[in-house]
């Protein structure tokens, strides 16, 4: 079943080890589950940049030899690129197509980070049968406020009944693109008072107690509602409780830092820990001004990290609140950048009216960005690379194609234009993620990493095939040459191929072992 790349014996392998001599005894009497053999390893922890042999028993990785190994299954990776699995901060890919899509990309730790979701035992419902890759989710401050406000339990990645009047699969994205609706009115317009206040920061804090990741917190999604007050008791508690909160600040008109800066003043003020949330989508035309703000921060003492979504546009409902502000000026486009996501026409004013008046759920992508904003935003050193994939239910109703982020940076920003260098890459894939997390969740020490003791979580990219393929209008296209995705010990994907019946993955919590 593994095809013709894989032997399930290394007969080469051992007739080295005999003429080896002593010095290799030892690695002769190791017979290992699983060996990716001699190709470009790539460890960003270690700086680890040389042709290895990486020797796998049970779910860890047991030793990155010089020598070669024998296993019972070895993966020649010969001229191929061995790099950590992917971890994904954000993602709202909670089911397991989402999964397997994003393992295409070489994503083998898929976080729900950014909305989060409250009574969190209900993402390990979703996945009864398994998991295809490592997952996990903070405590979502919009999941707390609607239990508070509206009374309705929100779970990510769970359909539930649309309030009367309302459209859509009853996804959370749902929910947060209904925000103008009237019935849910008191999660996303109206204030809080200090009792509720209290009430939703005890629903954030029994999820802490819980192992969530941290804090998710998309602000702008509810930037009438939360006053200054209701804002800094979240940051009071993330300080105490010593977590991250993960953050889609307030949007005002294009390129704006208002929303940057009152993040970054209640991190100081509060001592909390920050994540900046899609940094070119908000920052937009002032890119610049907003990393430089960021970076000062950082040498500030703020604990701030920062992560960039590589695409140039943005998608969601015609109906979104959004779109009835002034949107035009707010993203500095016109009707003409906008196009619907199901054919692909571009809107006039008068189509855009008219659609978003007779199909207010219909899924639309605006573009407002440019590819020079991406690579300016890569080239921060300390830039953390995303997804920010929306969840996928069914291959027929396309969503974006951020399910090939990662490989659209590596085939088009590094491969191609050279903007920053692999290693580096790999390193804002791999290791800055598992570093944000893992002075809270100690299990994300063992992410991110190519070492005697890590997660045999791994990718072998064939460097020379690589092709980033999907588009707006293909969003599951897979990119070629992500030729071996490994989660957990397990080959879950073969020659290119997902293994569907592989469910490898683990519920990452910050109790997790
Ligand atoms: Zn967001």
């Amino acid at each position: 079943m593994f095809g013709s790349k894989i032997s399930r014996f290394a007969v080469a392998a051992l007739l080295l080890f005999s003429m080896g001599g002593i010095a290799h005894a030892q690695h002769f009497a190791q017979h290992y589950d699983v060996v990716i053999a001699g190709g470009r390893v790539i460890d960003p922890e270690t700086g680890l940049d040389a042709v290895r042999h990486i020797g796998i028993s049970g779910d860890r990785i047991d030793v990155v030899s010089t020598q070669p190994l024998s296993g019972a299954t070895v993966i020649d990776a010969s001229g191929k690129i061995v790099v950590p699995g992917f971890v994904d901060l954000h993602t709202h890919g909670t089911t397991t197509i989402s999964q397997q899509m994003q393992l295409l990309d070489g994503v083998t730790t898929a976080l729900e980070l950014e909305l989060g979701t409250v009574k969190g035992e209900a993402l390990a419902d979703l996945y009864a049968d398994g998991t295809a890759s490592n997952f996990g989710a903070s405590a979502g401050y919009m999941s707390a406020r609607m239990l508070v406000k509206n009374g309705i339990i929100l779970r990510s990645g769970t359909a539930l009944p649309m309030p009367a009047g309302l459209k859509g699969i009853g996804s959370i994205i749902d929910y947060a693109i209904n925000g103008f609706q009237e019935a849910l009115a008191p999660t996303y317009q109206e204030k809080a008072s200090a009792d509720e206040i209290s009430q939703i920061n005890r629903v954030l804090a029994e999820e802490l107690d819980k192992g969530a990741l941290g804090i998710g917190l998309t602000l702008d999604y509810m930037s009438e509602a939360i006053n200054e007050a209701e804002l800094r008791a979240v940051f009071e508690l993330a300080a105490a409780r010593d977590v991250p909160l993960y953050i889609h600040i307030r949007r005002g008109i294009n390129g704006d830092p208002a929303g940057l800066r009152e993040v970054i003043d209640l991190a100081k003020q509060t001592g909390a820990a920050i994540h900046i949330c899609h940094i070119t989508h908000n920052a937009m035309v002032n890119l610049d001004l907003f990393l430089d703000e960021i970076t000062v921060a950082r040498n500030e003492g703020v604990d701030i990290t920062v992560e960039v979504l590589p695409f140039e546009a943005g998608s969601t409902n015609i109906g979104a609140a959004v779109f009835r502000r002034d949107w035009r000026t707010i993203y500095g486009i016109d009707y003409g950048d906008v196009q619907r996501a199901d054919t692909g026409a571009w809107f006039t004013e008068e189509s855009f009216k008219a659609y978003q008046r007779d199909h207010p759920d219909a899924p639309i992508i605006h573009h407002y960005l440019n590819k020079g904003q991406t690579r300016r935003a890569l080239s921060d050193p300390e830039m953390i690379i995303v997804s920010d994939l929306i969840s996928i239910t069914t291959l027929d109703k396309k969503v974006p194609p951020h399910n090939t982020a990662f490989t659209r940076v590596l085939d088009l920003f590094v491969k191609l234009e050279q903007i920053i260098s692999l290693p580096d890459a790999i390193s804002r894939m791999t290791l800055k993620p598992a570093q944000r997390l893992q002075k809270m969740a100690p299990a994300f020490a063992r992410k991110g990493r190519l070492q005697t003791g890590a997660d045999a979580d791994i990718v072998v990219l064939d460097w020379d095939r690589l092709a980033h393929r999907a588009s707006y209008q293909d969003p599951y296209a897979p990119t070629v040459g992500v030729e071996y995705v490994l989660v957990n010990g397990q080959v879950a994907v073969i020659n290119g191929a997902l293994v569907a019946a592989v469910k490898a993955g683990r519920l990452l919590t910050s109790l997790s072992e």
